[in-house]
């Protein structure tokens, strides 16, 4: 009913997060996906539900499938699922 009218003005915004093989910050083992709040905070609980630290690199959405390193394959669906209409590594 009326929900496929395209794109919405206000959309969620996301972005990349590092989870990391040790405590060690240089060697990330996979990238998730991470809602931002409506007020520009940024959790560290992925969309997967894995917990990444606190200090975890952050980059912006735009950067999903672009990095050396694997991307969480959960976070993947439920991201795309979120936002259609942002095309993939274009
Ligand atoms: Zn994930």
């Amino acid at each position: 009913m009326g929900e496929r009218r395209g794109r919405r003005c206000d959309p969620m915004r996301h972005v990349v997060r590092a989870e990391y093989r040790y405590d060690a910050p240089d060697e990330v083992k996979t990238w998730h996906m991470v809602r931002e709040r409506r007020n520009g905070e940024i959790g560290h609980v992925a969309m997967c539900g894995r917990r990444l630290r606190e200090d975890a690199e952050t980059r912006p959405g735009t950067e999903w499938g672009r990095t050396d390193e694997v991307f969480c394959h959960s976070c993947g669906a439920l991201y795309l699922r979120e936002v259609p209409s942002q095309p993939l590594g274009a």
